[in-house]
């Protein structure tokens, strides 16, 4: 169910895997998305498993509609009966509320100042990244006080540079932005290392405490791939401040 879990100073960082939940095939058994095509019920069963593993109330969980956009926005409380924003990363101050990210093989974003008290979850595919959704992520901290010395990075299992293929053009345009995410598949065409895009990213705005799953999704059996897949779950990642 969970994955991989840290704690550092106050700051809490969780990566679920694809197993311990409810869901049926194809999107057996922990998928956390909504609107990918399972049973809604299941969804929510499984939000709730996880929030009870976690030691969260599930209606502490704030989440996103992603748009593979590069906006972020401040949360104070859960949405509750408000729309659910289209942004890709959210960034708060209050203890106890849990930031979640969705992915299969998008780079999810976890990011804490916990001497500043602020937390953010950010969803970066390539388009994110390119955009900019992490500098995006890092400034709204900033203006809640957060400093790029004191925040702790965690990406969790994406798509690795070795398997995520893309046309020659595209590679071209994407390390025009990001000459890190320049890469090569395994059997030599040409490829995109976002994850690699998003540590350089983060080491230019002087985020040294990084951190990055060294789980590729789409060659792991645990874990959700969209580009394996299509029809498919979606894993999720929280962070929170005691
Ligand atoms: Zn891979």
């Amino acid at each position: 169910m969970i994955g991989q879990r840290e704690s550092v100073s106050g700051a809490h960082f969780a990566f679920t895997d694809r197993w311990g939940g409810v869901s049926a095939a194809p999107y057996e058994e922990l998928n956390l998305g909504g609107g990918v095509g399972d049973e809604p019920g299941s969804v929510r069963a499984n939000r709730e498993l996880v929030a009870k593993s976690l030691g969260l109330d599930p209606g502490s969980v704030v989440w996103m509609n992603q748009v593979h956009g590069a906006d972020a926005v401040v949360v104070d409380e859960p949405w509750g009966d408000r729309p659910v924003p289209q942004v890709d990363a959210i960034v708060t101050a209050r203890r106890g509320l849990a930031l979640a990210v969705l992915t299969a093989d998008c780079v999810p974003v976890l990011l804490a100042d916990p001497v500043a008290g602020v937390v953010a979850a950010a969803h970066a595919g390539r388009p994110g990244m390119v955009r900019g959704v992490v500098p995006a992520a890092v400034r709204a901290m900033t203006e809640l006080g957060a400093e790029p010395d004191r925040i702790v990075a965690r990406t969790g299992p994406a798509v690795c540079g070795r398997c995520y293929e893309v046309p020659e053009d595209m590679r071209a345009e994407v390390a025009a932005v990001e000459p890190a995410a320049h890469a090569e598949t395994s059997w030599g065409t040409p490829a995109v290392d976002v994850s690699a895009g998003v540590q350089a990213q983060l080491d230019r705005l002087g985020v040294r405490d990084r951190e990055h799953s060294p789980v590729c999704t789409l060659e792991s059996g645990d874990h959700f791939s969209y580009r394996r897949d299509r029809t498919t779950g979606r894993l999720a990642a929280y962070v929170w401040l005691d």
